[in-house]
């Protein structure tokens, strides 16, 4: 019955890192440094965690379908704006390409970068036009200007997964003016970045700030995530997303994280210590990030081979091989606990 299966589905999908995790356990490593996913190594906030355990009782109902509870946390937050959220930012990229795309409109991407929206927007049957980014991984607005003419919808990532580096406000800005279409703007690690994007939303009405729980937030395992829309796309959003999508228990969660402040204070503290001293402290050419991650050279290896060598001494950090636009010589190692980071500096140092 294969041959019922659309073509792209026999083609392609996301990468997931499982092999290094195998490497590791084949060499005795039962608890090896999980570096590999840019998860947050801190637990989540104990007041998600309550608040998720009270929402637990009453999940014989369906969830509120506009997660009221959760947009108000939102507003309380950030201040009047339009939310939506969705099943993870993913959930809301792919709710965002069936408002937009239908079969053969183009979807710009700058790349190299996640590789989620193109495998998202092909499902969708669009056509992904990618705009390769400068040799430091800066974006060239007039480049990516250029080549989104006549997309419906453009992607930026910053700060951009895997390169670490974050656009300046005042470029996506000239982005946003220069295109036709829609510009979904992920933000999945700003809270880690000193760039604030948002002023961006009142002075243009085709940018979209993609947000997630997953990373600062400590909630992966949760699947949240969260947008800031203008006030035009809202209602059409609203048609097309899957109902009932985010449950209660990830919604409750959700809006608790976001009240403890000092919680997620005292992530960003540590993450950005870290990202100096790991940054500084690796013998091989590391890039500046503004993420929970360092993208790393280690040319002459490729990036599947350093993978393979780390994980054979305990540390599980990503290759850089799926990223579309990337040469095969990258891995991107994330921010872990103390002993993780010391443990990467040590084993990274000895190849
Ligand atoms: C992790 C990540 C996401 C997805 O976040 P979820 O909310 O977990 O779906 C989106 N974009 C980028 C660039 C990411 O790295």
């Amino acid at each position: 019955m294969k041959h019922l299966v659309r073509d792209i589905f026999r083609t392609e999908g996301y990468v997931f890192a499982t092999k290094a995790r195998e490497i590791a356990a084949s060499h005795g490593h039962k608890n090896p440094a999980l570096l590999a996913s840019n998860e947050n190594p801190f637990p989540p906030s104990s007041h998600a965690l309550e608040a998720a355990s009270r929402a637990l009782s009453t999940v014989h109902r369906y969830p509120d379908e506009r997660n009221e509870a959760l947009r108000e946390a939102l507003t309380l937050h950030y201040g009047s704006h339009r939310f939506v959220t969705g099943v993870g930012m993913d959930g809301i990229i792919e709710t965002i390409i069936r408002v937009l795309i239908s079969p053969g409109d183009s979807v710009a991407v700058s790349q190299p970068t996640f590789s989620f929206y193109g495998i998202a927007a092909r499902a969708q049957g669009a056509e992904v036009v990618p705009v390769q980014r400068e040799a430091d991984f800066s974006v060239d607005p007039d480049t990516f200007i250029r080549a989104a003419h006549g997309a419906k919808l453009a992607f930026l990532c910053s700060p951009n997964n895997p390169t670490g580096n974050a656009t300046p406000a005042s470029v996506v800005g000239e982005i946003a003016e220069g295109i036709d279409g829609l510009l979904f703007l992920d933000n999945a690690y700003v809270e880690f970045s000193d760039k604030d994007y948002l002023p961006l939303m009142k002075n243009y009405e085709n940018i979209l700030i993609g947000r997630t729980f997953s990373k600062a937030y400590a909630l992966a395992g949760l699947r949240v995530g969260y947008a800031f829309v203008p006030a035009w796309l809202e209602p059409y959003y609203r048609r097309a997303e899957t109902p009932f999508a985010l449950n209660r228990v990830s919604s409750a969660a959700a809006a608790a994280a976001l009240a403890d402040r000092n919680h997620t204070d005292a992530i960003i503290s540590h993450v950005t210590e870290w990202r100096e001293r790991m940054t500084a402290g690796c013998h091989l050419p590391a890039f500046p990030s503004s993420a929970n991650f360092i993208l790393i050279d280690v040319a002459p290896m490729t990036g599947e081979k350093a993978v393979e060598a780390l994980a054979a001494r305990g540390v599980i950090v990503r290759s850089c091989s799926s990223f579309p636009g990337l040469e095969d010589h990258y891995i991107r190692v994330s921010i872990g606990n103390a002993w993780e980071n010391e443990m990467f500096l040590t084993e990274v140092n000895s190849l």
